[in-house]
């Protein structure tokens, strides 16, 4: 049997296998996908340990870093978000490292939210990682104006210095603003504690604005809770991202593209039911 799996450092909770085995069911496609608890101290040896049979993997938190260094061959998309989310063994054994984060968020805004980003004002919440893998293919949309926003502004500044060769992205910090935005996507992990970024109410424009938090939860996120009492057009959560990026990946391995619709209301199904 093909293996899979996802590496992570705590992997228990990965709705990963899950997805992955959806997936594969729909497509018809035989192969197997684990959640691996790689070591802190020794991704690199274990990954490769892993490879000497396996066929792909997926990264998470903390190693997506690392596995942009393992890979021997990277994709652009990859290469330019500086991680990598998604490790492929090619015919010859060396791994491609690719980052299908982006892609998937814009995939949920686009296809599943109705949502392009040409000639939209769009605030960008957070300068990790997650964020760093989404300005590429958001600024390929050609968005009027992207601003990222962080608590700490060097990091943003940064991002923006570092990306302003594919479009028009401003560094800020969260209390500068204050005029309505089209979309605001929530990339910190603020939420993670229930916290919102403190930035202004008046950049929702009632009935109008998208507010997304990249986070997502069985109750809706404290981010989703504030757009909805601020009269957000829509507040939606990182589920439908994590499903397409790993539809993203499925494609890139199997050279098939499954229908993440199903599989993401399955995956709304079995979270409201905790
Ligand atoms: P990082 O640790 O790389 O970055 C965290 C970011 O959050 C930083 O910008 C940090 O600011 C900011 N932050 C943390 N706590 C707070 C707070 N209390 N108030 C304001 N800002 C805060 O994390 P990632 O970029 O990898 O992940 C960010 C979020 O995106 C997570 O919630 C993660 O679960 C989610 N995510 C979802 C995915 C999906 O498929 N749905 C995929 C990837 C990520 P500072 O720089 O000042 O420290």
């Amino acid at each position: 049997m093909d293996r899979y799996c996802v590496f992570g450092n705590p992997i228990g909770h990965s709705k990963s296998p899950l997805i992955h085995r959806l997936f594969a069911e729909q497509t018809g496609q035989a192969l197997s996908y684990e959640a691996l608890l790689a070591p802190l101290d020794d991704f690199a040896g274990f990954a490769r340990g892993f490879f000497a049979e396996g066929l792909g993997g997926n990264v998470t938190v903390p190693f997506k870093e690392q596995a942009f260094q393992l890979a021997d061959q990277l994709s652009a998309r990859a290469q330019r978000a500086g991680a990598v989310n998604t490790l492929k063994k090619l015919a010859d054994g060396r791994l491609l490292g690719d980052n299908t984060d982006g892609a998937g968020l814009l995939r949920d805004l686009a296809v599943n939210a109705g949502f392009s980003l040409s000639g939209k004002r769009i605030l960008l919440l957070g300068a990790g990682g997650a964020v760093r893998g989404v300005l590429e293919p958001f600024l390929g949309e050609r968005p009027k104006a992207l601003v990222v926003a962080n608590r700490s502004v060097a990091k943003a500044e940064a991002l923006a210095a570092e990306f302003a060769d594919l479009g028009p992205i401003m560094a800020s910090g969260f209390d500068w603003l204050d005029a309505p935005v089209d979309l605001i996507v929530n990339g910190t992990s603020a939420s993670l504690t229930g916290e919102v970024p403190p930035i202004a109410a008046s950049l929702i424009e009632p009935g109008h604005t998208l507010c997304y938090d990249m986070m997502y939860s069985r109750q809706p996120t404290a981010f989703c809770q504030w757009a909805v009492e601020h009269g957000a057009r829509a507040a939606l959560d990182g589920l439908g991202m994590l499903v397409e990026q790993a539809a993203e990946a499925f494609l890139l391995w199997r050279g098939v593209r499954p229908d993440s619709a199903p599989v993401l209301a399955e995956l709304r199904r079995q979270l409201a039911a905790g």
